[in-house]
């Protein structure tokens, strides 16, 4: 997983831009796509907060070209990491958004 063979960064939804807290960690996002290295903690970072402080904008379930979601669909458990799986769609390229 090296930033270079990632897709490039979707434009995220102007919700993001509106909030103080978003843009400042998609900026920090930018930054470590920019760098070596991963950048799963930001991932995670900014799906957690789209989740607590957006929970109206988390996307419905994939229905298809999702390995994860039927996964999480018979885990009443897991609601809040679905949750935050499905927030990944709106910062992230596809491929890389369905990893987690
Ligand atoms: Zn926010
Ligand atoms: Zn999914």
């Amino acid at each position: 997983m090296k930033p270079t063979d990632y897709e490039p960064l979707p434009i995220p939804p102007p919700f993001m831009f509106g909030c103080g807290e978003c843009t400042e960690l998609l900026v920090t996002l930018g930054e470590r796509v920019g760098m070596d290295g991963t950048f799963i903690p930001e991932q995670i970072a900014i799906a957690k907060h789209i989740v607590t402080a957006h929970p109206e904008e988390v996307p419905p379930p994939h229905t298809r070209r999702c390995g994860q979601c039927p996964k999480y669909a018979v885990r009443p458990d897991a609601a809040d990491r679905w949750a935050e799986h499905r927030a990944r769609d709106l910062f992230l390229p596809e491929t890389i958004a369905r990893l987690l």
